[in-house]
C-alpha cells in the first residue's frame, strides 16, 4: 500500500473538470474519449486515461494540445503566447505553446511552498546561472554585464558549456552577484557546483544572497556538499519541466510538496524489487493553462512518496517527496536486473569524501566505465570508488574508472550523471 495523501474538494472538482474540458474540447484527448469511465470516481478515470508522451506532443504540433476555438496565430501575433524549443538532441527536442502568464502564475504558486521563497514576486531581481542553451543569450564572446540583463534578470553565464569558463568568468561572476543584490539565485546544479569548486578553492563565501533555487537538473549531495561551503544560505530544489510549468517545490524542511494549484499528479508504484511501492513514475497534467491542455503527460522521471504523507513545515495538500529519483533514462541495473536510480547511486558515491563530480555508463552486465572529477586523485580514492560500485554492481563487475578534470555536458548543456546500454521498458519495472 501507498501512503494516501490529502487533496482538497476543489482539486477533485479541478481534476474532473480538465479532464472533461480536454476530452471533449482538445482534438489529441478526443481521441481518448474510448477510455473514459464515465461514471467512475475521477482517479480511476484518470488512470483508464492512455499517457501522453514527448511524441505525441511532437506529432500532433502545432494544434493538438490547444482547445477548439482558439487561433494560435492571432495570438502569436497579439503577444499572448509564443514558441519555446526545448534545447537537445532531435529525440529530446519538443517545440511547446509558451504562454508566459501561465508560467508566471504557476511560478508564484510554487514560491508559497517554501518560506524562504514566498516572499518572491515577479519584480524580484534574480540572477540565473545556467547553460545559455536553456535560458539567457549565447555566445562565444564574452558579453557585458548589461548585454546579460533583461528586465529583473541578471544571467551570469552566456556559454553554451561551462568548460569554457576561465578565471575571468569566476571573478566575473562573483563581482556581478555582489554588485546586482539579487533577492535570488536560481541555478543548474551542475553549474553552481563547478562555481563552487572554484570558490571554495579561493575560499570566497557568498552569504548576501538571500535563497539559492535549483531547476533544471538532478541535484546530488556530492554537488551540494560543495555549493554549502561557498553559499552558506537556504538552498532550495523546484522541479517542472517546460510542458508542465513548476510541480514540486522543497519546502524549509526539504520535502518536496505538490504545486496543487497549477497541476494535478498521478503517482505509480514501481514493483517491490525495484523499489516499489514507495518509488514510481509519474505523470503530470496542468491545471488552467487556456492554451495548451496537458494530461498524463509522461516528464520521464521517478520520484519517490515520504512513508508518511505529513511534513513538519505543516503544508498539507498534495503527494510529499522524499526525493526526486531522476530520469527514467538514467537509471542502470544490479546484476539481478533491479533498478539503480541516479539519486541511489548518487548517494552511494557521496560516500567518496573528494568526489566532486562524475559520469557513469554501464557498457553490460559485467562492464561500468565512469569518469570521475577528484579534489585528491590518489590510489585510495580509486580504490575507495571500485569499493561503492562493487558493492551495488557486483563484486565480478569489471569498474574502469578514468580520472578526468572535466566531463562534458549533453547536447542540451545538462550534465547527466547515469545511463546504461541494458534497457528494461517502463511497463516491465510499474507495478500493474
Ligand atoms: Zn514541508
Amino acid at each position: 500500500m501507498i501512503p494516501i495523501p490529502y487533496f482538497s474538494d476543489e482539486y477533485y472538482r479541478r481534476s474532473e473538470d480538465t479532464l472533461n474540458h480536454a476530452l471533449e474540447h482538445v482534438k489529441v484527448y478526443k481521441e481518448w474519449q474510448a477510455f473514459d469511465k464515465r461514471n467512475a470516481p475521477v482517479d480511476e478515470r484518470y488512470k483508464a486515461m492512455p499517457v501522453l508522451t514527448k511524441k505525441e506532443i511532437r506529432e500532433s504540433f502545432p494544434g493538438g494540445l490547444v482547445p477548439d476555438g482558439l487561433d494560435v496565430e492571432d495570438a502569436i501575433e497579439g503577444g499572448i503566447i509564443d514558441y519555446v524549443k526545448t534545447s537537445g538532441t532531435t529525440e529530446e527536442v519538443v517545440t511547446n505553446i509558451w504562454n508566459q502568464q501561465w508560467w508566471d502564475a504557476s511560478e508564484a504558486a510554487s514560491w508559497k511552498l517554501n518560506n524562504h521563497t514566498q516572499h518572491l514576486n515577479h519584480h524580484s531581481r534574480e540572477a540565473q546561472l545556467a547553460s545559455a542553451l536553456s535560458v539567457g543569450y549565447l555566445s562565444n564572446q564574452d558579453l557585458s554585464m548589461q548585454a546579460r540583463t533583461l528586465e529583473r534578470f541578471l544571467f551570469l553565464n552566456e556559454k553554451g558549456n561551462a568548460n569554457a569558463w576561465q578565471d575571468r568568468h569566476y571573478e566575473r561572476m562573483i563581482r556581478e552577484l555582489k554588485e546586482y543584490g539579487p533577492a535570488v539565485l536560481e541555478a543548474n546544479p551542475s553549474l553552481l557546483a563547478r562555481f563552487s569548486w572554484w570558490a571554495a578553492r579561493k575560499s570566497v563565501r557568498l552569504d548576501s544572497i538571500p535563497v539559492v533555487l535549483f531547476t533544471y537538473e538532478l541535484i546530488s549531495e556530492i554537488q551540494l556538499r560543495q555549493i554549502r561551503k561557498v553559499f552558506p544560505v537556504p538552498l532550495v530544489s523546484s522541479y517542472g519541466s517546460t510542458e508542465t510549468g513548476y510541480v514540486f517545490m522543497q519546502c524549509e524542511h526539504g520535502t518536496y510538496h505538490q504545486n496543487t494549484d497549477f497541476c494535478r499528479v498521478d503517482f505509480r508504484s514501481l514493483k517491490e524489487k525495484h523499489g516499489g511501492p514507495l518509488k514510481g513514475h509519474i505523470l503530470v497534467t496542468t491545471f488552467g493553462n487556456p492554451w495548451t491542455s496537458i494530461i498524463r503527460f509522461d516528464v520521464g522521471d521517478l520520484v519517490s512518496l515520504k512513508p508518511e504523507q505529513t511534513c513538519p513545515c505543516g503544508r498539507k495538500e498534495g503527494y510529499m517527496l522524499s526525493a526526486i529519483e531522476g530520469r527514467t533514462t538514467n537509471y542502470t541495473l544490479k546484476p539481478d536486473g533491479t533498478v539503480v536510480t541516479n539519486h541511489q547511486l548518487d548517494e552511494a558515491l557521496a560516500q567518496s569524501p573528494s568526489l566532486l563530480d562524475y559520469q557513469l555508463h554501464q557498457l553490460s552486465e559485467k562492464a561500468i566505465r565512469m569518469k570521475a572529477i577528484m579534489e585528491e586523485s590518489s590510489g585510495r580514492a580509486r580504490k575507495e570508488l571500485i569499493d561503492i560500485l562493487h558493492c551495488i554492481y557486483g563484486l565480478t563487475s569489471n569498474i574502469d574508472i578514468e580520472m578526468c578534470q572535466k566531463i562534458e555536458p549533453s547536447a542540451s548543456g545538462k550534465f547527466f550523471r547515469s545511463s546504461s546500454n541494458l534497457k528494461t521498458s517502463l511497463s516491465e519495472i510499474l507495478q500493474n
